[in-house]
């Protein structure tokens, strides 16, 4: 077998253990900083890490990046909420920034593309080009939103995933998955391993923003809900149960 092709077989081996081939990672802004701490170095490191991971085993990955670390509109109940989002959706701004920049020095092809104007740092989305961008490998970084008050980052998520055609959205938070009640304040809470979208409606269970959720389930688009600082990201892509699926197929199934 001659190099070229050798190294075809290796990158199709790997290609290969993936389950989720393209996937679109959307990353709540909490993950980025501590408790306070905006920033927190070493957390931006892991993340990256993680994408790299993911990169080496060949799965195309964008990302959307929230503002939950600086400020989320609906948080500032003293501000006009337009202009409370206005400031939530500039922040995620910054958050893209910074993880462009820690990608970039980690050897990763990213570009940050704005739902809002901001010229000479990041282009205003174009779903050509991003489609050719992520199809090639490149990280597609998606910030401000949707580029309009009243939306949340999950919404964001939700459109992009469906305009880039990804197989999963993959919500990477500081908990474990989908649960039947807060775990932090609910020590009986039980936690779903799989869930059809029609489950999750009729417990009620916040999976995401009502506004997104509902798009996936309209576009049969799964959902994973897991805690990204806890399980690595090679795990979900390779179909280890390490969090919630919310999908079509479904039949709850507990832990
Ligand atoms: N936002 C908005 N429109 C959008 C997306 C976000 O106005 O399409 C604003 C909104 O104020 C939101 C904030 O940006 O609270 C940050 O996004 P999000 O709350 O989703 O961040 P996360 O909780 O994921 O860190």
């Amino acid at each position: 077998m001659n190099r070229s092709a050798a190294g075809k077989h290796k990158t199709s081996s790997r290609y290969n253990k993936l389950k989720y081939g393209r996937v679109l990672l959307k990353i709540s802004g909490e993950l980025l900083g501590r408790p306070g701490a905006l920033f927190d170095q070493k957390s931006i490191s892991y993340i990256v890490d993680q994408i790299i991971a993911g990169r080496r085993l060949g799965a195309r990955i964008a990302l959307v990046i929230g503002a939950g670390n600086i400020l989320r509109g609906r948080e500032t109940g003293w501000l006009d909420k337009v202009d409370a989002d206005t400031c939530g959706m500039t922040a995620t701004i910054i958050n893209g920034i910074i993880l462009q920049s820690a990608m970039s020095a980690g050897g990763l092809e990213c570009r940050i593309s704005s739902g809002l104007r901001f010229d000479g740092i990041a282009d205003r989305f174009s779903r050509r080009r991003e489609v050719r961008f992520f199809d090639q490998g490149g990280i597609p970084v998606f910030v401000a939103g949707t580029g309009n008050p009243l939306f949340t980052t999950d919404t964001a998520a939700a459109l992009r995933s469906i305009e880039l055609g990804v197989d999963i959205l993959i919500k990477a938070t500081k908990v474990d998955g989908v649960f039947s009640a807060d775990p932090a304040k609910h020590r009986d809470a039980v936690f779903y391993r799989r869930l059809s979208f029609r489950e999750a409606i009729s417990k009620k269970l916040g999976v995401m923003d009502l506004t997104a959720f509902n798009i996936c389930r309209e576009h049969g688009l799964p959902i994973y809900v897991y805690n990204l600082m806890k399980f690595s990201l090679v795990k979900v892509l390779t179909g280890k149960p390490v969090g919630t699926l919310v999908s079509n197929g479904g039949k709850i199934n507990d832990r």
